[in-house]
């Protein structure tokens, strides 16, 4: 007659339900689920393997009596609430009945008291610290509680109750929580100051915390389950007895033993709570820290390769695509284009009106002038007053062309500074087209030959690299 576990795992994990709504939190609950799992799964083949144990041996005393013996009944009877789930208080009132019948036994077959004790006491001794033995497969009914705790591969996770206790004092989620206040309101400008390094120590910090409360967690439920399955067995064995007796003080006797032990364990339960909560509200935190710093990371990946002034790509972003272009280009073909635009006699604008003025102009430029190129090129702010322009799948006519839209688009483009309107300065150009197995480098180089040849011939020019052929003055 072997009764189902009383198994808790639904109701833990219901009270986990919420952490469902994030992956963080979806990684926990799975976590906690399997050790959940793997913990009642093993905890019921280890009680299986000591009640057969037991029932051998009983069977073998059985055997040594005659055959119309009272005590057979008294056997029988063990014999019947031998079954599973079986806890420490079970165990114990088991030990103890076992124990009397066993004084009785002596007298019936010539058992020496003292072997027969010691048999009992082999047998159930190992089982008195049930919640030290986690992991999966049954241990022998000889292995000690270290043993199993030191063999059990996730034994570092599940260890015995007393050295949890410390660790989860050391470990309290609010005790964490208050040290782990996500940081807020950082500004923008303060971008040099985030290096990759100290985001990954972020998030390793992040993932230990995570595992931390991992193991809080398990210990918790371990606990829940504990306590549970000591409920189920204290209800077992009060029923037993209550049926068993007909005696009155009996029956307020043991309904007293009933009404403590519920006490006990609604105590325990609201404990259990509590703790459960509180690890609930340290993993929001972790959460909303998690979210924080992928913010923060998208953010820095997003400034690292934007020019703050322009905001059009910075030079790091250029070279990528750049990168990618050329790339493109060795395996299909198309022309690719490369325009290096560097402003006419801007200092002297800086030296006359101020820097104020300067960037005025430059923004004016990226926002105003730069924006008439197709969606596909890529303008990029390549150094001080020096633009860049990819333009895929565009030979040097094509870009040519483009550049001249550019000429027109600057002069009708006048910038506001101070309140007043100036024109905006010239520019020169270098362009290069891309031949096939050259390097990004060298055809930037080839287009900063050019751009300092139109400086050299007078400005205001568009000049084409060298064997493009062409070359145009666009005065
Ligand atoms: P050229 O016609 O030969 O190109 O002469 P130029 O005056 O345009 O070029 P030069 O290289 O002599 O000076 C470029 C100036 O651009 C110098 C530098 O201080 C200024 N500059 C670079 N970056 C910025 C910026 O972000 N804002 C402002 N206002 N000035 C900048
Ligand atoms: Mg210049
Ligand atoms: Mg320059």
């Amino acid at each position: 007659m072997h009764k189902k576990p009383v198994s808790i795992t639904p109701k833990a994990l219901h009270l986990l339900e919420a952490l469902k709504g994030s992956h963080t939190g979806a990684a926990i609950y799975e976590h906690v689920q399997n050790v959940l799992e793997d913990f009642e799964t093993s905890a019921h083949q280890r009680q299986q393997a000591y009640l057969d144990l037991i029932q051998s041996l009983l069977e073998a005393y059985a055997r040594q009596l005659p055959k119309d013996s009272s005590l057979l009944i008294h056997l029988k009877l063990i014999k019947m609430r031998l079954a599973l789930p079986l806890s420490v208080t079970e165990i114990r009132a088991l030990a103890e009945q076992i124990r009397t019948l066993s004084q009785k036994l002596d007298e019936e077959i010539a058992l020496p008291q003292e072997q027969l004790e010691k048999q009992l006491e082999d047998t159930v001794g190992d089982k008195e610290t049930p919640a030290a033995e986690t992991d999966a497969g049954a241990p022998s009914p000889a292995m000690t509680t270290a043993e199993t705790a030191a063999q059990a591969p996730g034994g570092a996770e599940q260890r015995v109750h007393g050295q949890e206790d410390q660790e989860r004092t050391d470990q309290s989620p609010a005790a964490d929580s208050t040290a782990l206040a996500p940081a807020t309101g950082k500004g923008g400008e303060e971008t040099e100051g985030i290096s990759p390094v100290q985001d990954n120590t972020q998030l390793e910090d992040k993932r230990q915390r995570i595992r931390k409360i991992q193991k809080t967690l398990a210990s918790h439920l371990a606990d829940v389950i504990k306590q549970n399955e000591k409920f189920g067995i204290l209800l077992e064995v009060e029923h037993e007895s209550l049926r068993q007796t007909d005696n009155l003080d009996d029956i307020t006797a043991l309904k007293e033993a009933l009404i403590k032990e519920v006490t006990k364990l609604m105590e325990g339960h609201r404990e259990l709570t509590r703790k459960l909560e509180s690890a609930n509200k340290y993993l929001h935190i972790i959460e909303s820290e998690g979210q924080y710093l992928n913010d923060e990371l998208t953010r820095v990946h997003i400034l690292s390769l934007t020019d703050e002034l322009t905001e059009l790509p910075n030079r790091r972003a250029f070279m990528r695509r750049l990168e990618d272009e050329v790339a493109r280009v060795q395996r299909y073909g198309y022309p690719l284009t490369l325009a290096l635009l560097d402003m006419d006699g801007f200092k002297k604008i800086n030296d006359t009106l101020g820097h104020a003025a300067g960037d005025e102009v430059l923004r004016n430029f990226a926002g105003n002038v730069l924006t008439i190129f197709r969606h596909h090129d890529m303008v990029a702010r390549y150094g001080g007053e020096e633009f860049a322009v990819i333009l895929p799948n565009t030979d040097q006519h094509g870009a040519l062309r483009a550049l001249q839209k550019v000429q027109k688009r600057t002069a009708e483009s006048p910038y506001q500074f101070n309140g007043e309107t100036r024109a905006m300065p010239t520019f020169s150009a270098g362009v290069a087209l891309y031949r096939p197995g050259e390097t990004p480098s060298s055809l930037i180089e080839r287009a900063d030959k050019a751009l300092y040849q139109a400086k050299r011939r007078g400005r205001n020019r568009i000049e084409l690299a060298n064997n493009d052929q062409l070359e145009i003055s666009a005065r």
